[in-house]
């Protein structure tokens, strides 16, 4: 038999395939062979349909050979140690909180198993030591719902769907990062499954260093399979959501620029603008989530913005979990998020709107679905946040390097066709590219990129400074001699893929 060059790559190609499913295979097979059997779900099962529906976004429901759902640490460190070990080391697996990135494969994996945490769920409060235990797949309603019971909270996210341990190793920015710094820097202890499936404790007093490396660092060291956070005694706030004409567009930018600015005189407040258009309604409109971090109605630090005459306003004093249920984004969308931040300018911030009243006019006139939404989010990233950083042991964010206060862009498209995935990309990846070639030209650019928005063509990791990189490089090495977590566990940012 003959074969054309052609035929023989085609074949070799699927022989690849073939054997790597194989493989996959072999791994899903070795966890079957220990107790974790019953937790193994495979493609025809409801637990693993459910599992792989839930993932925020439609474009990263990838199809793994099989979906592991743990219950507690030992768990997580048998199947760390059985992947490890089997098919001769070869097995890739993926690590899943609650699902929330929305670019494919950095929490679930298409050949390979994914270790989905969401049975490990559960918040507990200690009273006497003011700290809640917090299991990885708990998403931030559940947290602040049970916490609400003892009139305490935490810091954490601004919509109650969001995933707890993706959320707190990237940094997380909540309503509170005013007055106790990003989320990360009120965890004061993390339960963690190392690459040689041991558990340990990372604290101020046991492995220091991790302690700090997985502020920031995301999953390069292992498996956080608990984090014990400082609570925030009393959870009510007044916030809400207010809607406004577009037309009063720069208006709110002035308010935000110099809002900003003020932070530094009232450590309560919080801000998030929103322009965004939806197409089922051909709205293009801004809606500003106002949030003060203790009940006080009106609070003056909002003046500027609450001078500005709204369509809609849902201001009112409440709890937390009441609010994060109110700050939602559907789910059951293709999404892309992009981001970058800038001096706190108010010609940047003017551009960032204008570029984006653009793009919704490409779509307009190029999307091949009816449903979607653009959305461009502007929030406050002050030298304040990083002061509490510092008061609080430093994180891995870098943000101590600048001086100045800065804002941060959140570019977040959703669409429903698949076919308008190459538009909706090109569209995000374009707008930020030219708002942030422009910021350049005007002396007011920032290298910082905030990882938990970062699309997987960014590297957040390196925009931390080389310091940060070189610890960061140092203390995956140290707690995982053998690169398990860059290797074996491809999904996420990984220290590994950044340039030495
Ligand atoms: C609707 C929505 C609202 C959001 N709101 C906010 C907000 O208010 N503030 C903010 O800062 N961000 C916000 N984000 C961004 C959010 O912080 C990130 O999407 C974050 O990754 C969510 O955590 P997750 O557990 O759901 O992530 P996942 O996608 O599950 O995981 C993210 C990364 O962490 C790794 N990982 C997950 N769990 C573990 C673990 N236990 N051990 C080791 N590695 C692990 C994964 O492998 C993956 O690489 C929001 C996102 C969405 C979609």
């Amino acid at each position: 038999m003959h074969f054309t060059p052609a035929v023989a790559a085609l074949c070799i190609g699927a022989l690849s395939k073939v054997a790597h499913a194989t493989s996959s295979q072999n791994c899903c097979t070795a966890l079957e062979a220990t107790a974790l059997k019953s937790q193994v779900a495979y493609p025809n099962s409801a637990a693993y349909k459910e599992s792989i529906g839930s993932y925020w976004a439609e474009n990263v429901q990838l199809e793994p050979t099989c979906v592991l759902q743990p219950r507690t640490a030992k768990e997580v460190s048998l199947a760390v140690s059985t992947l490890v070990a089997a098919d001769g080391g070869s097995c890739k697996f993926a690590v899943r909180g609650g699902g929330h990135t929305t670019w494919a494969g950095a929490s679930n994996i298409a050949d390979g198993v994914t270790i989905d945490l969401s049975l490990m769920d559960t918040t507990t409060y200690d009273e006497k030591a003011g700290i809640a235990s917090i299991l990885p797949g708990a998403r931030w309603g559940s947290v602040y719902k049970t916490l609400a019971k003892y009139d305490v909270t935490v810091p954490g996210g601004r919509s109650g769907v969001v995933g707890v341990a993706g959320f707190l190793l990237g940094g997380g920015n909540t309503f509170h990062t005013s007055r106790v710094g990003f989320a990360c820097d009120n965890v004061e202890n993390y339960e963690v499954v190392l690459a040689d499936g041991t558990i340990i404790e990372a604290n101020r007093d046991s492995h220091a260093d991790l302690f700090k490396a997985l502020k920031g660092g995301s999953g390069n060291f292992g498996i956080v399979t608990k984090y014990d956070m400082k609570v925030i005694e009393g959870d009510k706030l007044w916030g809400g959501l207010v809607t406004y004409d577009n037309s009063t567009s720069l208006k709110h930018l002035e308010a935000g620029h110099e809002f900003i600015n003020n932070l530094e005189k009232d450590h309560d407040a919080s801000w998030i603008g929103m322009w965004e258009y939806l197409s089922v309604t051909d709205q293009n409109m801004i809606a500003n989530a106002l949030e003060y971090t203790t009940p006080v109605a009106y609070p003056p630090i909002f003046d500027s913005f609450t001078a500005i005459a709204n369509t809609s306003s849902t201001m009112r004093l409440t709890n937390l979990w009441n609010l994060t249920e109110e700050i939602t984004q559907a789910n059951g969308y293709r999404d892309v998020f992009v981001t970058a931040t800038f001096v706190n300018n108010l010609d940047v911030m003017k551009k960032t709107v204008d570029i984006h009243n653009r793009m919704i006019e490409e779509a307009r006139g190029s999307t091949k679905g009816d449903d979607y939404t653009m959305f461009t989010m502007i929030q406050p990233w002050p030298k304040l946040f990083t002061d509490h950083s510092i008061e609080k042991g430093g994180n891995m964010l870098g943000l101590d390097r600048f001086d100045e206060n800065l804002f941060q862009v959140l570019i977040d498209y959703s669409w429903k066709n698949e076919a308008d995935d190459a538009l909706f990309n090109r569209l995000a990846n374009g707008a930020l590219e030219e708002l942030v070639n422009y910021s350049k030209s005007i002396g007011a650019d920032n290298e910082f990129i905030y990882l938990n928005y970062a699309n997987n063509n960014q590297d957040p990791l390196s925009s931390y400074g080389s310091e940060n990189v070189e610890y960061i490089r140092s203390i995956a090495k140290k707690y995982d001699q053998t690169g398990v977590f860059q290797t074996q566990v491809p999904g996420g940012f990984k220290i590994s893929a950044v340039g030495q």
